[in-house]
């Protein structure tokens, strides 16, 4: 049943990622009113595609992949026109080896000496007995790929990239990670994968993917352009500075500074940003734990070098993950190879490398040259990548709350926090730094969707997404994952009384 007498008349949107745009685009798109407040002078967040002398790199490659079929129409529905298909192709770099991932066995005993595949057999061997004999308790992310791997495993092609990423040891982070991304991708599997025909293949890792030719920030662009289309409003260079609310499903937001500070009043706040933020920013102000909880929240940020190459291909590769800590980057992708519009003219390619870090620590310090610098020099003597001299320039961006860190006590303090958010009524939380859940694009878009129809009175759960118990990349043999239908073609019609929930 639809609940129409409760639905906002005005909803005020913090963020103009992929999920606050996908909430605004199923709302408005089914008549609803919305702002859209956004920090940055552009929108998609960390979707953004940025520009640079005829050429396009992605905050990192983006793909689109979803298990939801009704998800992908959704999609091609949007992106009509604009979608291209990419082959999967992805390595790890580890101790001056190419290794293919998925795990291809002949690689691994090419590349690794006979000892080193004994001992990984056997760490494998020996915890898979342990875990069925009196199976250890989980307590970090360690555990849990040594749960699933074996020691040597883990150690092989786990641990350094892991603690790249998360600037932290293994052991100070969540296993909850690792059972979001990595479950049901046992050695077992793997190996079989690696074995059977395609077409034999039972568990599969997805090999080709959808996406936009001019880049991904194209998706939250056309969500925006179809937003304003339907008379809405997405205001760019407006960062949200303070919330106060009213009382019941009545807000006021306060936004920029200067002369281009504003407020805005609404009945229902959708919330993209940072968790943590959120809480900070409302008024009355929340208790001190709170506070306390909502700063404990940490992201870790991200320094991409945008590497313009006079140079055809560099690589076949999709991805490349670097293991070794001597290099600063942690991933590789060419843009070229996901779509030729990225490049200007077929005899150039570029690269984008990913550095993990945190603000303020030593790779942050850094200053874009030394970063660059360092990138050219590890693709030219370890990789062997390039020659320096084909280097035609780069550009450095610096992105903020990139990964929500799933450090020992972060579902403590979401719930002191949500404790608080709670108890104000017509506040929404939705996508990766706004429930603080390590989501996909996809998740992001799928939330937002299904906000935006709660908001409209139907009956869907926006928070169940992204809490499967396997693998996302994983799809078995005859199955289909639906959770709803969105707009458009499949979607009831506006003032229909009935949902259908699969
Ligand atoms: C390197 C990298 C590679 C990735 N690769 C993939 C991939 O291959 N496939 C995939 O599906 N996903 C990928 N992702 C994840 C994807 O980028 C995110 O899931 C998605 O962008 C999340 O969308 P969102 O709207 O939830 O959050 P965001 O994109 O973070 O959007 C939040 C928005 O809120 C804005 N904001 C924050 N604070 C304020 C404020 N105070 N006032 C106003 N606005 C504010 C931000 O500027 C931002 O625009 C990748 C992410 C990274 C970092």
């Amino acid at each position: 049943m639809v609940d129409e007498l409760n639905v906002p008349k005005h909803v005020i949107i913090l963020g103009a990622g992929p999920a606050g745009l996908a909430v605004g685009h199923e709302f408005t798109v089914q008549g609803g009113r919305v702002t859209v407040l956004e920090r940055n002078p552009y929108v998609g967040g960390l979707c953004v595609t940025v520009q640079d002398q005829g050429y396009k790199f992605d905050i990192g490659g983006h793909r689109w992949f979803t298990k939801n079929e009704h998800l992908n129409n959704w999609f091609r529905r949007l992106m009509e026109g604009e979608i291209v298909m990419v082959e999967r192709i992805s390595r790890i770099y580890h101790h001056g080896k190419f290794f293919n991932y998925p795990i291809a066995f002949g690689d691994v005993i090419k590349n690794t000496d006979p000892l080193t595949v004994l001992h990984a057999g056997f760490s494998f061997l020996w915890v898979t007995l342990q875990q069925s004999v009196s199976p250890k308790d989980i307590r970090n992310m360690r555990d849990a790929y040594v749960a699933q791997f074996g020691v040597k495993l883990y150690e092989m092609f786990f641990e350094q990239y892991s603690e790249k990423v998360w600037g932290k040891p293994c052991e100070e982070l969540s296993s909850d990670w690792v059972s979001q991304r990595s479950k049901g991708l046992s050695v077992f599997s793997l190996v079989k994968n690696a074995l059977l025909s395609p077409k034999q293949k039972a568990v599969s890792l997805i090999e080709e993917f959808m996406y936009p030719r001019d880049g991904y920030v194209r998706i939250p662009e056309r969500m925006a352009e179809d937003i304003v289309k339907a008379g809405s409003t997405v205001k760019l260079n407006s960062a949200v500075t303070r919330i106060v609310y009213h009382g019941p499903n009545d807000f006021e937001v306060f936004y920029g500074e200067g002369e281009s500070a504003g407020s805005v009043r609404g009945d229902a706040i959708v919330s993209t940003i940072p968790l943590g933020h959120l809480a900070r920013f409302m008024e009355p102000a929340c208790a001190p734990e709170v506070i306390e909880a909502a700063r404990r929240l940490k992201f870790r940020d991200l320094v991409t070098i945008n590497l313009r190459l006079k140079k055809k291909q560099v690589t076949p590769d999709t991805w490349l993950y670097v293991q070794d800590r001597s290099i600063i980057f942690g991933r590789i992708h060419e843009p070229k190879n996901w779509s030729k519009a990225m490049v200007p003219d077929d005899e150039h390619t570029s690269l984008v490398l990913e550095c993990f870090c945190t603000r303020g620590d030593d790779i942050w310090s850094l200053s874009d040259e030394e970063i660059a610098q360092r990138c050219v020099d590890a693709l030219a003597d370890k990789l062997k990548f390039i020659d320096r001299s084909e280097v035609v320039g780069f550009q450095a961006v610096r992105t903020i709350q990139a990964y929500p860190v799933y450090d020992m006590d972060y579902q403590d303090n979401i719930a002191t926090v949500m404790s608080f958010l709670n108890t104000l009524k017509g506040v929404h939380i939705v996508g990766r730094g706004g429930t603080f859940r390590y989501n996909n694009a996809d998740h992001s878009i799928e939330m937002g969707l299904l906000l935006g129809r709660k908001l409209l009175g139907y009956n869907v759960d926006h928070m169940s997404v992204n809490t499967e118990s396997t693998y996302q990349e994983i799809i078995k043999e005859g199955e289909t994952i639906t959770r709803d239908h969105y707009s458009a073609s499949d979607a009831p019609a506006k003032k229909s009384k009935t949902i259908v929930v699969d």
